[in-house]
């Protein structure tokens, strides 16, 4: 079963992470996981710089270490980043004290209090040690982009459904999914346009 909105059973568990923000007008908050890669980042900073809109990009740290000048150019453009691990790990199958370190060594590239988990996979440990440095950011859209079997049609619905002031959407600016994750932000930014929200980064 695919959970497209977060349901409220899910968030009451977790107090501690952030799933939404208080809405502020017609504000949406995107945001972007796995980067920084080549061609998917500049493509997505390019249509975000056109469309006036910022957002924040959950960047893991050896990516990012490979490419500085793109995570220069993310936080030069006015959008926020965070940390999604240096190594993109699993915290249901790693220890707490190496997923804490591995934490750490992107912390050195990725200045940032902010922090989402890949997978969305989190312990109550980790939660209480990684809330004292940082806002853990979940979600309340998740747009499957990295899933081409899931219709664009179906994504739409579900965004025209689910997504209003407030709602932080899950992207991708992962090399694997090219060209699925560029079509489905294309979905999510008509959506956005027909609602009249924009988008705004985390901070
Ligand atoms: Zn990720």
């Amino acid at each position: 079963m695919k959970f497209f909105h977060t349901p409220d059973l899910i968030r009451r568990f977790s107090k501690d992470l952030v799933w939404s923000i208080d809405p502020v007008a017609n504000e949406v908050y995107l945001t972007f996981d796995d980067g920084p890669n080549e061609e998917i980042t500049a493509y997505i900073l390019d249509r975000l710089s056109a469309l006036g809109w910022q957002a924040t990009f959950f960047c893991v740290g050896e990516n990012a270490a490979k490419r500085p000048e793109l995570l220069q150019r993310i936080i030069s453009e006015g959008h926020s980043v965070g940390n999604h691990t240096n190594t993109h790990v699993n915290a249901w199958k790693t220890s707490s004290e190496s997923y804490l370190q591995n934490v750490e060594t992107a912390a050195r590239i990725i200045k940032s209090s902010l922090f989402r988990p890949p997978y969305g996979k989190i312990s109550k440990r980790l939660v209480n040690n990684l809330s004292e440095k940082y806002k853990i950011v979940m979600w309340s859209f998740m747009a499957y982009d990295f899933d081409s079997k899931v219709p664009h049609d179906v994504i739409k619905e579900r965004a025209e459904k689910y997504i209003r002031p407030g709602s932080i959407i899950v992207l991708h600016d992962n090399e694997k999914f090219i060209p699925n994750e560029k079509a489905v932000f294309e979905v999510i930014v008509e959506v956005l346009q027909k609602k009249g929200l924009v988008s705004r980064r985390i901070y």
